[in-house]
């Protein structure tokens, strides 16, 4: 019998569809286990060989905890709404709801080649009117609660795709989608309130299962930190500026203050600002640059001075110069910044620039480096050093001059200033950098000297090593590889050049100045709220209506209820032009109020789609729920989802956004869990074979339509699942999916034919030998199953029948409990061929997905044999098992026959055989 993969497949794909096979039943009793893949999104593109993989993960699992009597829901759905699916439709000419559900049938039968165990009678679709109608029902609950609100704000624009984009969808100052540059726009817009519950979105990440590399992008995301407000008072004036830091330990160095250009008390001051026209100028430009453009660290700081007015730093009362500049954003804080150039890595560079005062108040602990530029010293200062345990490395500047760079610890400092000041030139100085600041010279010791700034610059200058004439002395060290970061300290440490507060731990003082000097003791989070709206077509309108007739109306009006849901028109052209297409819809656009009855019109952007997908986990529990978006029963049997599975390209947002709608869920009294995922694994990206990510320009994309039509969907599952470690990134490689598709064509010709013609009957160690090979596969597969781990329980597998093969001359009645075993094992991985072969070799069986899962014989695994590894002249070359005790000759003539051995000493001639007993044969030859 030939292993025909088409008719194999086809057979049990539609046995499974017609009977049900795998629908999970609510009313069941005993464990329930909801295993969820994060649903795709039906592109025109089709299946990517990359969703299969992490389907097949799910698969896998929910297959082998069936086969444990757990109650599986494993559901399947379209996240169909979306700018890709309209931006196709528009440039082909036709609807998006066309294209949109074609290519989901697309989808479906792709999906459905590879024999996934869904339950199909759950599937859902984002754009179906039945299931956006509950989205917009959600929106209208949100609404409600006050967590979703309308407000003018600066939105980031695509003028190519015509929409607003959320934080999110902007990378590196691009449209994520089409990658051109974003603008900034000002536009009333629509919400929701995440920022309500940044604190409980970051909390409850403790505890959850999830990859630590999310659970730290989730938390940068969100940004908690606490400090202080606090308020610059405004000299002459009734002003203040108010300043959020998270540092005000180091307030002292504070030595000026910067606005954002939009910030609103430039008006205020306007009056007494003298250099007006050149302030307004600066703000014109920096509205025409991004938020992101702005927030790059590299870029040039720019800003301009306030003439004419001053702020009081309120732990000195120093006054200091007020700036505005574009590296600080009024969305972040209050939008004003304390600067401390000393201690602040942008405020430094814009001291510099602006040749601003530059104050170290805080010191690293037990830390100072130094540096010694060979040629500025005499020989001998390397081993006094040494002799000292001052621990020092060596290297050469670009100059190829030695320099000694020095670490000190606090009480080695002065030591070393003696060292030092004993091996310098006449002519030469030497800084330390840390802890303490110091100037050295052959008869001169200058403590603190950086606050001294040009005075001491200017004896530089005169000294060796050469200074360069166009730094200052604070630019020049930190420009210094081997200082960076420690001329400009962010760390924690002790504070200085702080009146009472000096050698105080900045931790402790930082909150101690709270107190004194005044302000409040704050938390913030960098997450903003979540901006919804869209002007587009192809997703779920916002159910609202704005009713304001010249003659005064109602206002803000959300859809009743029972209108729901506000369906999408077809009167649509809805092509972008920047307004969105509804806006165009005569049947649409027009409506009553439906408080007062007058001509009122619909809000004509649609939701961000993030919002859809951001409850279709719920649906799942009851996808054909007309009258509620899920029965709160149901919700209660299935959920939380146990295991989700995805790429980890939606760390954030996608993550972020359901975690969100649980949290408010739960506060609206629909369900009672606090976090939507408890456990979560992602798949690594599958590359080209050319190792780059699969794309149509590179022209390495697979589709797995052929490999399905030429290697089989066991194939393509067991092909996907060897290729390495489930979360790894991993190329393509056609040869070994032929190396998979092999391995199945040898458990089909071992079930069929386990034993050749001819066999001898077994022997007492040979039975022994299968029972515990079968143990351990079980035990090694169970295990791996249960950790992810499925490249390696695919690596035991192989080993296992490679051992059956090693049998066939063998007749034993055991066979059939390990073919069976076999056929258990492997059928997660590949449930078309095994259950096609469990039905050809056991008839009077049931279905192999009936049967239980198998538990390994904990007495089979402690075998009487041992590992004996093999030399050739030292090196390994193979291993062999046998028998404990068994007699040298037998381990010799064992280890000659293991074939890599034997091709070792072909041809060669055998001098001596080092035999350690049980452990090690060694063969050395001429
Ligand atoms: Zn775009
Ligand atoms: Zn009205």
């Amino acid at each position: 019998m030939r292993y025909d993969h088409k008719a194999v497949e086809k057979k049990w794909q539609s046995f499974w569809e017609k009977e049900k096979t795998f629908a999970a039943h609510d009313e069941a009793r005993g464990e329930r286990c909801y295993v969820l893949d994060m649903f795709p999104y039906p592109s025109a593109q089709g299946l990517h060989v990359g969703h299969p993989e992490g389907y097949t993960a799910t698969d896998i699992y929910c297959r082998y905890i069936r086969m444990k009597g757990v109650n599986v829901l494993h559901p399947m759905g379209w996240d169909a709404f979306g700018l890709p699916t309209e931006n196709y439709a528009i440039k082909i000419k036709r609807n998006p709801k066309e294209v949109a559900a074609e290519n989901i049938d697309n989808f479906r039968r792709q999906v459905k080649s590879l024999g996934f165990s869904y339950d199909w009678s759950r599937e859902l679709n984002t754009s179906d009117p039945s299931y956006y109608k509950w989205t917009q029902w959600l929106f209208l609950k949100f609404y409600e609660k006050g967590l979703a609100y309308r407000k003018e704000a600066p939105v980031n624009w695509c003028p190519s795709c015509q929409t607003v984009l959320a934080n999110e969808q902007v990378v590196g100052g691009a449209c994520e989608r089409c990658h051109s540059m974003v603008e900034q726009k000002e536009m009333a817009q629509w919400f929701l309130k995440i920022t309500d519950y940044a604190e409980r979105l970051l909390k409850n990440l403790e505890g959850l299962d999830w990859p630590q590399a999310i659970i730290e992008m989730q938390k940068n995301w969100i940004g908690r930190s606490e400090g202080a407000t606090i308020e610059f008072a405004i000299r002459n004036s009734q002003f203040a500026i108010s300043i959020y830091t998270t540092r005000l330990d180091t307030i002292f160095g504070a030595t000026y203050v910067v606005l954002a250009p939009e910030h609103e008390l430039l008006i205020k001051l306007k009056p007494q600002i003298t250099n007006w026209a050149d302030v307004e100028k600066y703000i014109a430009k920096a509205r025409r640059k991004t938020e992101l453009e702005r927030k790059v660290e590299e870029k040039e700081k720019t800003g301009v001075r306030l003439e004419g007015v001053m702020a009081i730093n309120p732990a000195n009362k120093e006054r200091i110069p007020i700036f505005i500049a574009d590296y600080v954003l009024a969305s972040y804080g209050t939008g004003a910044i304390m600067a401390v150039p000393a201690h602040d890595k942008r405020d430094f560079e814009f001291a510099i620039k602006y040749e601003l005062p530059i104050r170290q108040v805080i010191k690293p602990k037990n830390i100072s480096k130094s540096v010694v530029v060979g040629t500025t010293v005499r020989d001998g200062l390397k081993e006094e050093l040494h002799k000292k345990a001052i621990s020092f490395e060596v290297g050469l500047s670009r100059n190829k001059r030695e320099h000694i760079r020095i670490f000190l610890r606090d009480d080695q400092i002065n030591d070393y200033i003696k060292i030092v000041q004993n091996y310098l030139n006449d002519n030469a100085w030497v800084e330390i950098i840390g802890y303490r600041n110091i100037f050295l010279s052959r008869d001169r010791v200058i403590d603190d000297f950086l606050s001294k700034g040009r005075e001491i610059f200017e004896e530089c200058k005169r000294l060796e090593p050469l200074v360069r004439d166009d730094k200052n002395i604070w630019e020049m060290l930190e420009s210094n590889l081997f200082y960076q970061g420690f001329v400009c300290y962010e760390g924690a440490g002790m504070v200085v050049n702080s009146g009472e507060y000096d050698g105080l731990d900045s931790e402790e003082a930082k909150w101690k100045m709270v107190k004194k000097i005044g302000g409040n003791r704050t938390v913030h989070y960098k997450l903003r709220d979540w901006l919804i709206s869209r002007q587009r077509y192809w997703g779920a309108p916002i159910p609202i209506i704005y009713c304001d007739p010249p003659a005064g109306g109602c206002g803000i009006m959300p859809v009743p209820e029972k209108d729901l849901p506000v369906l999408l028109p077809d009167d649509v052209d809805f092509r972008p032009t920047g307004e969105s297409p509804l806006a165009r819809s005569k049947s649409f656009h027009k409506v009553k109020c439906p408080k007062c009855g007058q001509l009122a019109r619909r809000e004509n952007d649609t939701m961000d789609t993030f919002v859809d997908s951001s409850w279709y986990f719920l649906r799942f529990a009851d996808s054909h729920n007309d009258k509620e978006p899920f029965n709160k029963e149901k919700v209660k049997h299935w959920l939380p989802v146990n295991l989700y599975v995805g790429g980890a390209e939606h760390a954030v947002m996608h993550l972020l956004y359901v975690r969100f709608f649980t949290k408010v869920l739960v506060d609206l009294g629909y369900i009672d869990f606090q976090e939507p995922f408890l456990k979560l694994r992602n798949q690594g990206l599958i590359l080209g074979e050319d190792g780059q990510k699969m794309s149509k320009s590179r022209g390495n994309v697979i589709s797995p339509d052929e490999v399905v039509a030429v290697y089989g969907a066991d194939t393509l599952r067991l092909y996907e699942m060897f290729m390495g470690p489930l979360e790894d990134a991993k190329p393509w490689n056609t040869q070994s999916i032929a190396g998979a598709r092999r391995f199945l064509e040898r458990v089909w010709h071992i079930v069929l034919e386990p034993t050749s013609d001819g066999a001898t009957a077994s022997t007492a160690e040979q039975e022994q030998e299968l029972r515990y090979w079968s143990a351990r596969t079980i035990k090694k597969v169970t295990e791996d199953i249960e950790s992810f781990h499925f490249n390696t329980a695919i690596s035991a597998l192989m080993e296992f029948v490679n051992f059956l093969y090693g049998l066939r001359e063998v007749e034993t009645p055991l066979k059939d409990e390990a073919r069976q075993t076999l056929l258990l094992l492997v059928y997660p991985f590949a449930p078309h061929i095994t259950c096609e072969l469990w039905q050809e070799a056991f008839p009077a069986a049931g279905y192999i997905w009936e049967e239980p899962w198998l538990e390994y014989d904990p007495e089979a695994l402690q075998t009487d044999t041992v590992t004996i590894v093999i030399q050739v002249n030292g090196k390994l070359r193979g291993n062999i098992i046998c028998q404990t005790g068994a007699g040298d000759e037998e381990i010799n003539k064992l280890a000659k026959a293991e074939p890599n051995v034997a091709k070792w000493l072909e041809g060669k001639k055998i001098i001596k055989t080092i035999v350690k007993s049980g452990k090690l044969v060694n063969f050395v030859t001429n």
